[in-house]
């Protein structure tokens, strides 16, 4: 069994489901007593997210790539970054380790492609929903990419930052979600990508119109299966 690196506390509230989600899916595959090989380095939030509000973005891709070393030097096989938004430093990241990191976006993209999902809505942070380095992937992989009006942008990205990532789950923002996926469906989204880690803490499948791909958890169940390769 490989040894998976996460690079988590953003927010931590999602680091938690991760660690579930890959236990869980190794306890699903071999039974018994197996659990997963898990180094964890849990960062500053706050220290994050200044960079990105500051648009510092190099400075956070130096704290995250000094994650990673060390992530690496302890033993990890490859690193997952467990926040779509710091995907924007990912190839910087990359760049000061040996190991891959595997890419949010592409496991993603890996899942819609098996379900034959052509247009697919996004919900994130502001940066992964206006920003290329994220929507880019799913367009280069085929994907018609569809995101919501600015004032919904707005709100959307208000939630994360100021309910989710601070545990707080409130139904009325879980209504708001619901309604901005019944517009992006009627826009012609098929399915919708919950693209920021923590939607998964408020929005089930029972909750939206359309068929969700959760981030969270396509991201830890592809860990686990290159961690059960052979
Ligand atoms: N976890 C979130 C994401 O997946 C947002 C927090 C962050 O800005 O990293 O994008």
């Amino acid at each position: 069994m490989k040894t998976i690196g996460l690079i988590g506390g953003m927010s931590w509230e999602s680091t938690i489901p991760y660690y579930q989600i890959i236990n869980n899916t190794v306890k699903e595959t071999l039974g018994g007593l197996h659990s997963a090989k898990i180094i964890l380095y849990s960062v500053e939030f706050d220290e994050i997210e200044k960079c990105q509000a500051s648009g510092e973005w190099s400075k956070s891709g130096e704290i995250l790539g000094d994650a990673a070393v060390k992530l690496e030097k302890a033993g990890a096989d490859f690193i997952l970054i467990c926040t779509n938004t710091m995907h924007k430093v990912a190839p910087q990241i990359q760049s000061m380790i040996s190991i891959p990191v595997i890419h949010i976006a592409d496991a993603t993209a890996d899942a819609l492609q098996e379900a034959g999902i052509k247009k697919v809505a996004l919900l994130g942070t502001r940066y992964t929903m206006q920003q290329d380095f994220y929507k880019q992937k799913l367009i280069n992989r085929g994907f018609e990419v569809l995101i919501p009006e600015d004032s919904a942008i707005e709100e959307v990205n208000r939630i994360i930052f100021e309910e989710l990532c601070v545990g707080k789950i409130c139904d009325k923002s879980r209504d708001y979600y619901s309604k901005v996926i019944d517009t992006l469906k009627q826009n012609g989204a098929e399915a919708v990508i919950l693209g920021c880690t923590e939607i998964g803490l408020l929005v089930s499948q029972e909750d939206s119109s359309l068929p969700i791909f959760d981030t969270t958890l396509i991201h830890a169940q592809k860990a686990t299966e290159l961690a059960l390769k052979n």
